[in-house]
């Protein structure tokens, strides 16, 4: 790829998966499997949701391109496989409404109802009385407007958009 395009991956830390020696056919897969799947969940993201001050934040551009990538195939899918969605953020057309109020929802959240976990749309006010406090692996998400894509995520995305001969995103 050109130098000028630019990487839309938060990638992990590399790492040599090692299959422990004597293993073939199934129990090779299996054990490289596994690892692979260890290496993954170590390095999941948890990002907090609030700023050093407490208020509420979406989480950075790096994570809205990373997901954009996932979206709609800006890395190759080898890459996209090894470096698997954080889960911080999802960019969308619209808000939903808040499952608690009428206020448009800024969280896609899983939150407890009695005894089970369940998924919810949550504004601001109902995510800091009921979310986690924390996007990614918690399964809680920043619902970003795609017109609140920062302008350099958009500038990234439609440089690797024309790199692949294919029209802007934005
Ligand atoms: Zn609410």
């Amino acid at each position: 790829m050109d130098a000028d395009v630019p990487d839309p991956l938060l990638r992990l830390p590399d790492e040599q998966i090692a299959a422990a020696p004597g293993l073939s056919g199934d129990d090779l897969l299996e054990d490289v499997f596994t690892q692979v799947y260890d290496h993954v969940n170590l390095h999941a993201m948890a990002w907090p949701a609030a700023d050093r001050d407490g208020n509420l934040v979406p989480p950075p551009g790096a994570h809205v391109l990373h997901d954009l990538a996932h979206v709609h195939d800006l890395a190759g899918e080898e890459d996209l496989m090894v470096n698997p969605r954080l889960g911080t953020v999802a960019v969308v057309p619209d808000l939903p409404e808040c499952d608690f109020c009428y206020l448009p929802a800024r969280y896609d959240a899983r939150i407890t109802i009695g005894e089970r976990r369940v998924g919810a749309n949550l504004c601001g006010d109902h995510y800091r009385v009921k979310g986690s406090g924390t996007l990614g692996a918690s399964g809680d998400a920043y619902l970003m407007l795609r017109s609140e894509v920062p302008e350099s995520v958009r500038l990234a995305c439609n440089k690797i958009r024309a790199a692949q001969s294919e029209d802007p995103l934005f």
